[in-house]
């Protein structure tokens, strides 16, 4: 488990928040502060903890547990198989707080006037007409922050806890990406509204984490339209094929004067290597070479990667794509029938696929904008 640096900023403001012009720092104040940042701390912990045994129970790695000063984040490396385990997982932490709710409940029922202490912590907008001790204030706290806290995280907005249980829960009926756009759509609207909430209860924090949510569902909902745009585009559309070569094949004796030559001829980004049998060895890099080597006349025996993945046409540009990335080569070599090697497709090639809305609509009023610039001149 880690802290993350951002902490250091808890004494700092706790220090801020302690101190006022006229009476300079209110001590006890600042005690008081403290005791709530290490009470929410101790929640948040207790979330983290919910997520992390219970994936481990179900045999799922949890890598690391980092806690920020806002909230946790268990991260799990691989997105476990069976909807049960993923639903179990990510509802784990909302109970765990609930879990610690219900504990502090009798303790807070069993003091005097506990019922009334009850009633004004749950209810946010009643007025606290009893002075609680700390012990009580304690207990209160902890009643209605972890209530807080479990209803929050259980919002059907990614990537909150129980955005992440909608998408497993939808994923049987509607697929992967379906559902995934539904929670990132749940998740930009539903942070929209707590955006305003936060507004209008002038509650920074609300706004700051509504925000969040928008962001990172926002960028999940991208990443979806971005998968969803590669498998619709045709590999005949990006392969470069093998006969723009010729006969010109690289060998790893091959000189690194004759490739620079080849690379300057052909301009392309990344050019195949093969073995003694015409068999498909790898890639060399036009970069790597531009920036390793030195000597024109030594060979790019250490210059390639002998690591590249096959493809067949047929196959959509998205599976493709995960092999590349999966395998972290430089591209993938299609083969035609009989096993004819007929072209590769590079990660270069790709990369302008991944073009993003927004970029589009700028580069749309970039050149309207310069079009127009450059007629005003005539
Ligand atoms: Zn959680």
């Amino acid at each position: 488990m880690d802290l993350h640096w951002t902490f250091l900023f808890v004494p700092v403001a706790i220090l801020y928040f302690s101190w006022t012009p006229v009476q300079g720092f209110i001590w006890p104040m600042a005690g008081w502060f403290a005791t709530l940042a290490g009470l929410l701390f101790s929640f948040v912990l207790v979330h983290e903890l919910g997520h992390a045994l219970v994936a481990r129970w179900r045999g799922v790695a949890a890598e690391r547990i980092v806690l920020f000063p806002l909230g946790g984040g268990a991260f799990l490396p691989d997105q476990p198989e069976k909807t049960l385990d993923e639903v179990l997982i990510y509802a784990a932490g909302p109970l765990a707080n609930i879990a610690l709710s219900l504990l502090a409940l009798p303790f807070l029922l069993a003091r005097p006037e506990g019922e009334l202490l009850l009633r004004s912590y749950v209810n946010p907008f009643g007025n606290l007409l009893l002075t609680p001790t700390l012990t009580e204030q304690i207990l209160g706290l902890t009643i209605a922050v972890n209530l807080i806290l479990a209803a929050g995280n259980l919002l059907p907005a990614y990537p909150l806890d129980g955005g992440r249980i909608l998408r497993a829960l939808l994923q049987g009926p509607l697929g992967h990406r379906r559902a995934t756009i539904t929670v990132t759509v749940l998740g930009v609207v539903i942070g929209a509204g707590l955006a305003v909430a936060g507004y209008l209860l002038s509650d920074p924090l609300l706004v700051f984490g509504a925000l969040f949510i928008m962001v990172v569902s926002s960028l999940e909902f991208r990443g979806g339209w971005q998968r969803r745009r590669l498998a619709a585009v045709p590999v005949a559309q990006v392969i470069r094929p093998a006969t723009v070569l010729g006969h010109d094949r690289i060998y790893p004796s091959s000189t690194v004067g004759s490739v620079r030559a080849l690379f300057a001829r052909t301009s392309w980004p990344v050019l195949p290597v093969f073995d003694d049998w015409n068999e498909l060895l790898g890639f060399v890099e036009a970069n790597t070479l531009a920036n390793e080597a030195k000597d024109n006349h030594s060979s790019i025996e250490a210059y390639f990667e002998a690591e590249f993945v096959g493809s067949l046409p047929e196959e959509n540009l998205l599976a493709i794509t995960e092999k590349i990335v999966g395998a972290n080569v430089y591209g993938a070599a299609i083969y035609g029938p009989r096993g004819k090697l007929i072209g590769y497709i590079f990660t270069e090639d790709l990369l302008p696929l991944l073009d993003t809305l927004p970029k589009k609509v700028g580069r749309l009023f970039k050149t309207k904008w310069s079009a127009e610039r450059k007629s005003g001149h005539r």
